[in-house]
């Protein structure tokens, strides 16, 4: 029998690309999504790329703990892939109370039903943001985190703390379940922290679809491209790096999806180290804003309106990823080129504008 695993927020962004990842590796997936900040066009294009019309998905929210109860009872569930919370740092700086409401409810409730189920492997999508301004590059998972500097931030390292602590005090737990019955069991626990997911499937079925306007590079690059936006403002070109824009280490999507395969894979395969364990998920390679739009333009023979604009209160000047543990552990290294990201960044805005 196929292992199932439950993608919370599996009709999103990063959600959309895992659930075909686990689907194509031979997984079966269970999607919940509260359908929040998405529409139900990823989770077509998901059931048109795998081929599978008969992916269950359920509308559930995450914060609603009978519900998650709900979906433990009526499926036999492995693992779980958290990804149902909110993820702009800026709102959240507005709205402390609803992102720490629903970052860190959905998140117990997950937990809790894992814990009560016999047992469960959890996922846990953390960020790079949890480094702050690291005075060492690359980081590694070694780095120490930094205070957050926003609430949405704080949820990710609340939530990795949250799963240690869980892991820590269920390892002793009894892991056989009774037909039916609750029993409670150990829960183990992968924190990934992502640096900077851009891109689309190749197939142009899925990708980002920012509401409003964009707060991430890409979707704001992709949007001027198309005429949705006027001009692209590069924030700050004055920081101490080589052509004076921010350094981030931009990770193609469908390679961070084959991520989570691996890692899921690791613990269901019983491969992990420790009970608890975090990873980078990033290429290694610092690419310079300018550098990103320059190689935007050149990929689709484009040009782009753009202006050098103030600095962006809150960005840290630089950081990528040290990769090594993700290589050597999970035998996972980012594969795409940032060309052939920013070309399938482009093809899916053309896709979803029609043209
Ligand atoms: N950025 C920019 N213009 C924009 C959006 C972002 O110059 O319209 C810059 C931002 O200042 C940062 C980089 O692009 O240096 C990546 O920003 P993003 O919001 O995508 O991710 P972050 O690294 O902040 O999580």
């Amino acid at each position: 029998m196929a292992k199932r695993v439950l993608v919370s927020g599996g009709a999103g962004y990063i959600g959309s690309h895992v659930t075909v990842e686990l689907i194509e590796a031979g997984y079966e997936v269970v999607v919940a999504d509260n359908m929040s900040n998405c529409d139900m066009t990823c989770f077509e294009g998901v059931k048109k790329i795998t081929g599978r019309e008969d992916i269950p998905f359920e509308q559930i929210d995450c914060c609603d703990a009978a519900a998650v109860e709900k979906l433990f009872t009526d499926y036999k569930i492995d693992a779980v892939i958290h990804f149902a919370a909110y993820k702009a740092v800026g709102e959240s700086v507005a709205e402390p109370i609803m992102y720490y409401r629903n970052n860190l409810v959905s998140f117990l409730n997950i937990l809790e039903s894992s814990k009560n189920h016999g047992g469960c492997n959890v996922l846990f999508s953390s960020s790079a943001t949890v480094y702050g301004e690291a005075e060492k590059l690359p980081v590694t998972e070694q780095t120490p985190r930094l205070p957050a500097t926003s609430p949405y931030g704080n949820t990710k390292q609340m939530c990795e703390d949250i799963l240690r602590d869980t892991v820590k005090a269920t390892a002793a737990y009894g892991a056989e379940v009774n037909a039916g019955a609750q029993q409670l069991g150990p829960v183990k626990g992968i924190a990934l922290r992502y640096f900077n997911p851009i891109g689309a499937h190749p197939s142009a079925l899925i990708g980002e679809l920012p509401r409003g306007v964009p707060n991430n590079l890409v979707p704001f690059i992709t949007q001027t491209a198309i005429g949705k936006r006027e001009c692209l403002s590069i924030f700050g070109n004055d920081y101490p790096t080589e052509d004076g824009t921010c350094l981030r280490d931009y990770i193609d999507v469908v390679d961070l999806a084959k991520a989570h395969v691996v890692a899921v894979s690791r613990m269901l395969d019983g491969k992990m180290k420790e009970d608890y364990e975090i990873f980078n998920i990033g290429t290694g390679r610092p690419v310079s804003v300018y550098e990103l739009v320059n190689a935007f333009e050149k990929v689709n023979g484009l040009k782009l309106n753009y202006k050098f604009a103030p600095r962006r209160p809150g960005d840290v000047v630089a950081i990528w990823a040290d990769t090594q543990l993700a290589n050597n552990e999970l035998g996972w290294k980012a594969e795409r080129s940032v060309e052939d990201t920013l070309a399938a960044a482009w093809a899916w805005e053309k896709r979803i504008a029609g043209k």
